[in-house]
Order: structure tokens, then sequence, then C-alpha cells
């Protein structure tokens, strides 16, 4: 016998062998940890911010993200300095 033979049965009526269950679990991984690091970063990003005393939101760009990739006037900003 050479290399793995094992069939795992997950109740689907399908086989899947376990190089293509290994590769599936990989991929939800690969998929988990990069939306995970997506959040750490914006959420490093914000704290930074803050500890600059700049605004959490554009960073006092006074610029933050619109919808796609325009630019609009930064919401928390616009809020703050007006009068
Ligand atoms: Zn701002």
């Amino acid at each position: 016998m050479t290399g793995m033979d094992i069939s795992v049965d997950l109740g689907t009526g399908a086989l899947w062998t376990a190089n293509e269950l290994a590769g599936f679990v990989a991929g939800l991984v690969v998929v988990g940890v990069a939306l995970g690091a997506a959040k750490i970063d914006r959420a490093v990003a914000r704290a930074q911010r803050q500890g600059l005393g700049l605004c959490a939101e554009c960073g006092g760009t006074r610029l933050a993200r619109g919808s796609g990739s325009s630019v609009v006037p930064c919401p928390a900003c616009t809020k703050q300095s007006a009068p």
C-alpha cells in the first residue's frame, strides 16, 4: 500500500479523500486568516491614530474612503469641526 487511502463520509453521499479534505480545510484556514488579518489591521490602525491624537477614521487627512474608490470628506472630522 502506497500513500493514504482514507475516505471520510460526511453524510452527503460524497466521499472525500483525506487529501481533498485537507485541501478544503487549508482553504478555509487561509480565507479565515486573511479576513481576520484585515480586521486586525484596521483595528491596529485606528488604535495608532487615536494614540497619536488623530482622527480614527482618516488619520487627520479629513478625507475618508467613500463607496468604491471615491474619497469623501471624513464624517468624523466634519462632525467635530461643525460649529
Ligand atoms: Zn477624520
